[in-house]
């Protein structure tokens, strides 16, 4: 299967990011949007992982299955807090025998709750740490993930910058949590060239096609959300198709102008749905 990293270094790169669903009605949902996403040619898409391991199986398995299945690689999350060594080598090898080449290592949250996570938390307190086990197990290309607007547990923008640039200089390339002003993204590339790090970014973006939710995780991960655009979700509350009307636009813009500053390609949160990115891709052209 592929290295994402060399897909990357040949032009624009599109991907798709889901969910592993927790019922047999999503997990068929999920399996129309991948065969009907197919059709757009995705370089690769990647799945998320539970913090703490509470979806690991299902990760494993979706991503095992798509990978083997599907004409594109299929690239597995995977958050190091909570996991001892062990059981990270574990996974690892098991995607390793299973023939996956690519890695999303990541960090995770330690429960809002404060209370204990499994395993020996002391192990693992940042995804560069987990790079260096993802490198040590196997010949992974390696991505990690990036925040346009600084990560929420950053004490300031220079530390984040510092830290990030690290994490990416380790890495080979980046994918950036959910953001509305392209400006912002640009910012982050620029800071990072100035830090001397030129590590290719995805940047990841969201149709807003179910408005709470989006904020919710806005709010979760210092996302600013537009005002203009709730102001517009709000006008058609319980109009599911002018939602999607608006939630398309946006992304469609938002895409056209990554590409017109430079992103190395699109990352979509699809959210197990095709129709946002079918209508978005029809709009824009990664050929170039
Ligand atoms: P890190 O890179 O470790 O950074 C976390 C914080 O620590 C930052 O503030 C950073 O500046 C700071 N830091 C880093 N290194 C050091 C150091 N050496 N010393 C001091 N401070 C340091 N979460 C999930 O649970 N499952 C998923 O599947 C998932 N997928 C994601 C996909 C993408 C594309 C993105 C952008 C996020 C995803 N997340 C996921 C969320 C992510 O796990 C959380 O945002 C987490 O809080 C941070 O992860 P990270 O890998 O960026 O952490």
């Amino acid at each position: 299967m592929t290295r994402i990293s060399d897909t990357l270094a040949e032009g624009l790169t599109l991907s798709f990011e889901f969910f592993p669903p927790k019922t047999d009605e999503g997990l068929k949902n999920l399996h129309a949007a991948l065969h009907e996403l197919e059709a757009l040619d995705p370089s690769f898409v990647s799945v998320t992982y539970g913090a703490g391991g509470t979806t690991r199986d299902l990760t494993h398995d979706l991503v095992v299955q798509i990978d083997q299945e599907r004409a594109y690689p299929a690239m597995p999350h995977l958050t190091c807090i909570g996991h001892t060594r062990a059981e990270l080598v574990e996974l690892l090898e098991d995607y390793r025998a299973a023939g996956i080449q690519n890695i999303l290592a990541l960090a995770g949250d330690p429960p809002a709750d404060g209370s204990p996570t499994t395993g020996d938390t002391g192990d693992f307190s940042y995804a560069s740490q987990l790079i260096q086990l993802v490198r040590e197990t196997g010949d992974f290309a390696v991505a990690v993930a990036a925040f346009p607007e600084l990560h929420p547990r950053s004490p300031d923008r220079a530390t984040d910058r510092r830290h990030l640039a690290d994490k990416l200089t380790m890495a080979d390339f980046g994918i950036t949590q959910f953001f509305f002003d392209v400006a912002d993204y640009v910012r982050m590339i620029d800071e990072l060239a100035e830090l001397g790090c030129d590590t290719p970014v995805l940047p990841g973006v969201l149709p807003v096609i179910n408005p709470a939710s989006a904020k919710r995780f806005a709010a979760m991960n210092g996302a600013r959300f537009p005002d203009e655009l709730d102001a517009r979700l709000a006008a058609c509350e319980g109009d599911d198709d002018r939602i999607m009307d608006i939630a398309v636009e946006v992304a469609t813009q938002q895409c056209l102008e990554l590409l017109d500053a430079g992103a190395p390609g699109i990352h979509l949160y699809a959210l197990n749905r095709s129709e946002a990115a079918k209508r978005i891709l029809a709009e824009i052209d990664l050929t170039a």
